[in-house]
C-alpha cells in the first residue's frame, strides 16, 4: 500500500497534531524535534510518533466506491465523475442546498479557504461548517464581543514566560500539549477544572467547581476583586465599556453564595482574586472545558471580564487568551469553512464583504448564498425532508466526534449520499458512498495558523503513496466537473494562498502581506499583516482594541447552569476529554502502537466510594448511560475526583464512544454543544 513512496529531503516542519505546532524535523519518516519558539525543542508523545503513520498499512491508496453495499476500489476519474454527476443531479432536482459540506480545524489555511469558496460558488450551498464549531466556536464569539477580534493569543506564548501568575480555566495544557507548560515554569498557577488533572497538581491554587458551574466561578472572583480593592479603575475607565452592567450581576454572587453553587470555598475564590490582582504581570487563560458548554460563550465572557476589571488585556506582559485546540483551529475559522463566514474572518452577511469576496471570486456578490446551519444542526438535518440530502466531509470524523453520535450515525445513513476524503478509513468514511484518500500533513505544501496567530509553513518532506491526492486537487477536480473554469479552482497551494490573501485583504485576519518566501525565510508574521513589508502584529489590542471606539466590552453574563442536571435516573454528572497520548477522534493516534500500549482502549474515571456504591472495581467494565445512549468503559478509581462526577476520553470508536452520551444542546451565540457536561447513570455491565 506504501508503493512509491520516496524521501524527497529531510525539512523543517511543524507536528500534524495540536495548535501548539511544534516545530520539528522530519528525516523520511523519522520525527526529531527542533528549536522554535513555541516548544523550545520539546515534542510530546504524539508529535515523537507522528512519522509512523505516513507509511501506514492502514492508509487508503485508492478511491473506494460503495456497490452493493460494499466499498470497492474505483479509478480517480471514475470516482470524482460519480461525484459530480450526483451532486449536480441532487441540487438540479432539490436546490443548491441539498448538498452540505463539512471541513476541519485540522485543514490548511489553503484547504480552508478552497472548501468554502467550493461550498459557495461550485456548489451554490449555504450548507457548510466545520469541526472547529465542536472546538473554538465559544471563545470565538466572546472575543469578538469583547475585542472585536478573535485570535486565540493575541501575543506571543513566549510571553507568558514573564508572568507571575496564570489562571488557567478548562485548560489542561499538561497532557494536551506539554511543552507548552516550560512557559508557565515562572509563574504561580491557579488551575480552574473540576478534575485535579496533571495541569491542577503543579498549581498553587486548584479550584474544583461543580461541572457546569464555572461561570458562577468567575462571577465570584470577579465580586472579590472589586469588594477586596482590586479593581483597575483607571484601566477600566480609559479602556473599557460595560462594567456597570456587569457589576449589577456580579454584585450579587458574593463568594460565599458562589460556594454554595460551585462547592469552591469563598476564602479559595478571595486568594485567587488576591494572587491575580497582586501580580505585577498576570494572565487569564481559558480552553474547552470553559467552552464546550450550552453556556460557553458567556462563560467565556465571564472569564474576560475578570481579565478586564483586572486590567490585563491589551497590556504588555499580560493579558487574556484562549488555548486552541485543533492543529489550525485558529487559521481553520478564518477563511470561509464557518457557515456564517467569509475569508478574511469577514461576516457572510456584511454586504460590503460579500462584494469585496465576491470580486476576488470572479462571482456576482447576490449569487453567494447566506449564512447556512452550524455543524450539529447541520448534522441533525441530514436527510429530512428540508435538510440536505448529500454531505461531503473533509478532515473529520464526525462519527466519533460530534455530541449523541449515535444520532448523527442515524443521520449519515439517512442521506442519499456521502462522501468522505480521508487518508486512512475513519469510522465516518466507512459508512461513505465515495471514499476519496488524500495526502498527509507532510506530503504537500501548506500554511497553518498557530495559537498565537502566527502563519506557519509545512513543507513537503515526503511523496505520498502512489494513488493519493490532496485535498486541493480533489475539490479542483470536482469543480471542474461541476463546470467551473479551472483558473478559478487552482490544485496547488501557494496559488490558493495567492488568493487568500487577497480575499483577507482588508478583513480582521488580514494575511495579505505573508507569501510563502517570507515564511520559508522563517519569518515570524502574526495576523494582521497588511502589507509585504509589514513586521506582522506579535501584540495585538496594546494601543486600541479592534471595536470602532477602540475601547474592550464588559459583556453581562450570569449563571445559569448546565442545560441537564443529575436526577434519581442519572444521577451523576459525566465530563469528556483528552488524554496525553490521542489526538481527537483517535482516527490518527489510535493505528500508532507506541500511543495504543499506553491508552489502549476507553475508561472511565470514577471515584473510589461512587464505584462502591455502584458495585464496581479497578478494571471493571461499567455501563455508562445517559438520555442519549450508553458507553461501555474500563473503570478507573481516582481519588481525587468528585464523588459526584465521572470523566471519559472521547478518543475512542463503536461502543466506547464518550459522544454515545452527550448532550446536542446548543449554546445560543456559538451554536457550540455542551460536551462537558451531562447526567448519567453508573451500572457494572452485565455478564462482565
Ligand atoms: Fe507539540 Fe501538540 Fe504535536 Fe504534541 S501534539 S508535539 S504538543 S504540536
Amino acid at each position: 500500500m506504501t508503493q512509491g513512496t520516496a524521501v524527497v529531503t529531510a525539512v523543517d516542519t511543524h507536528c500534524p497534531y495540536c495548535a501548539l505546532q511544534c516545530g520539528m524535523r522530519l528525516d523520511a519518516t523519522r520525527v526529531s524535534p527542533r528549536e522554535f519558539p513555541v516548544n523550545g525543542g520539546g515534542l510530546c508523545q504524539k508529535g515523537w510518533t507522528s512519522g509512523e503513520l505516513l507509511r501506514h498499512p492502514s492508509r487508503l491508496t485508492t478511491p473506494l466506491v460503495r456497490v452493493d453495499g460494499e466499498l470497492r476500489p474505483a479509478s480517480w476519474d471514475d470516482a470524482l465523475d460519480l461525484v459530480a454527476r450526483r451532486l449536480a443531479a441532487l441540487r438540479a432536482e432539490h436546490g443548491a442546498d441539498s448538498v452540505a459540506v463539512f471541513g476541519g480545524g485540522g485543514l490548511t489555511n489553503e484547504k480552508a479557504y478552497l472548501l468554502g469558496k467550493f461550498a459557495r460558488v461550485a456548489l451554490g450551498t449555504s450548507q457548510i461548517d466545520y469541526n472547529g464549531r465542536f472546538c473554538m466556536s465559544s471563545a470565538a464569539a466572546a472575543g469578538l464581543r469583547a475585542f472585536g477580534a478573535d485570535r486565540g493569543l493575541p501575543f506571543p506564548v513566549t510571553d507568558l514566560a514573564g508572568a507571575d501568575v496564570v489562571l488557567l480555566a478548562g485548560a489542561n495544557p499538561a497532557e494536551t500539549m506539554p511543552p507548552f507548560l516550560q512557559h508557565l515554569r515562572g509563574a504561580e498557577l491557579i488551575v480552574v477544572d473540576p478534575r485535579r488533572t496533571a495541569t491542577a497538581e503543579q498549581a498553587a491554587l486548584h479550584l474544583a467547581p461543580a461541572p457546569g458551574t464555572d461561570l458562577a466561578l468567575a462571577l465570584g472572583i470577579l465580586h472579590a476583586v472589586v469588594a477586596d480593592g482590586h479593581l483597575r479603575q483607571s484601566y477600566v475607565d480609559e479602556r473599557t465599556a460595560g462594567f456597570a452592567e456587569v457589576w449589577r450581576i456580579a454584585a450579587a454572587w458574593w463568594p460565599e453564595r458562589v460556594e454554595r453553587v460551585t462547592g469552591v470555598a469563598a476564602a479559595d475564590q478571595r486568594a485567587a482574586a488576591a494572587l491575580l490582582a497582586g501580580a505585577r504581570n498576570a494572565y487569564v487563560l481559558t480552553a474547552r472545558g470553559t467552552e464546550q458548554h450550552a453556556t460557553g460563550t458567556a462563560t467565556v465572557g465571564a472569564w474576560i471580564n475578570l481579565a478586564l476589571a483586572l486590567g490585563l488585556p491589551g497590556r504588555e506582559g499580560s493579558g487574556f487568551g484562549c488555548l486552541t485546540g485543533q492543529g489550525n483551529g485558529q487559521g481553520g475559522r478564518e477563511h470561509g469553512q464557518k457557515a456564517d463566514q467569509l475569508p478574511g474572518y469577514r461576516r457572510i452577511d456584511d454586504p460590503a464583504a460579500r462584494e469585496h469576496v465576491a470580486g476576488v471570486w470572479g462571482v456576482p456578490a447576490e449569487s453567494l448564498p447566506g449564512p447556512g446551519r452550524s455543524a450539529t444542526e447541520l448534522l441533525d438535518a441530514l436527510g429530512r425532508e428540508d435538510g440536505p440530502r448529500a454531505l461531503l466531509v473533509f478532515g473529520s470524523n464526525v462519527v466519533v466526534s460530534a455530541p449523541r453520535s449515535s444520532g448523527v450515525q442515524d443521520r449519515l445513513s439517512a442521506v442519499d449520499f456521502l462522501v468522505v476524503a480521508d487518508f486512512v478509513l475513519s469510522e465516518t468514511a466507512a459508512l461513505a458512498d465515495v471514499v476519496l484518500p488524500v495526502t498527509q500533513w507532510a506530503e504537500e505544501d501548506g500554511t497553518l495558523t498557530n495559537l498565537e496567530g502566527r502563519i506557519l509553513m509545512r513543507r513537503k518532506a515526503i511523496d505520498a503513496p502512489a494513488g493519493v491526492r490532496t485535498d486541493l486537487d480533489v475539490l479542483s477536480g470536482l469543480a471542474s466537473r461541476l463546470g467551473q473554469p479551472a483558473e478559478r479552482f487552482p490544485a496547488d497551494a501557494a496559488s490558493v494562498f495567492t488568493e487568500l490573501r487577497a480575499a483577507s485583504k482588508g478583513g480582521v485576519a488580514d494575511y495579505s502581506g505573508v507569501t510563502y518566501e517570507r515564511l520559508r525565510s522563517g519569518e515570524a508574521l502574526h495576523w494582521p499583516v497588511p502589507a509585504e513589508d509589514h513586521p506582522g502584529t506579535p501584540r495585538m489590542f496594546l494601543d486600541r482594541f479592534a471595536h470602532p471606539d477602540g475601547r474592550a466590552r464588559f459583556v453581562p453574563v450570569d449563571h445559569s447552569g448546565p442545560a441537564e442536571s443529575p436526577d434519581a435516573e442519572f444521577p451523576l454528572q459525566a465530563t469528556t476529554g483528552r488524554v496525553l497520548q490521542h489526538y481527537q477522534s483517535g482516527a490518527q493516534t489510535r493505528r500508532i502502537p507506541e500511543l495504543l500500549d499506553v491508552v489502549p482502549e476507553v475508561f472511565v474515571e470514577v471515584h473510589p466510594d461512587t464505584a462502591t456504591r455502584h458495585g464496581l472495581a479497578e478494571g471493571d467494565l461499567a455501563l455508562v448511560r445517559s438520555r442519549r445512549g450508553e458507553t461501555t468503559a474500563r473503570v478507573r478509581c481516582v481519588g481525587t475526583l468528585r464523588p459526584d462526577l465521572v470523566f471519559l476520553p472521547f478518543h475512542f470508536p463503536g461502543a466506547g464512544r464518550a459522544n454515545l452520551l452527550t448532550n446536542p444542546a446548543l449554546d445560543p451565540v456559538s451554536r457550540m454543544p455542551e460536551f462537558k457536561v451531562c447526567a448519567v447513570s453508573l451500572s457494572r455491565l452485565e455478564g462482565a
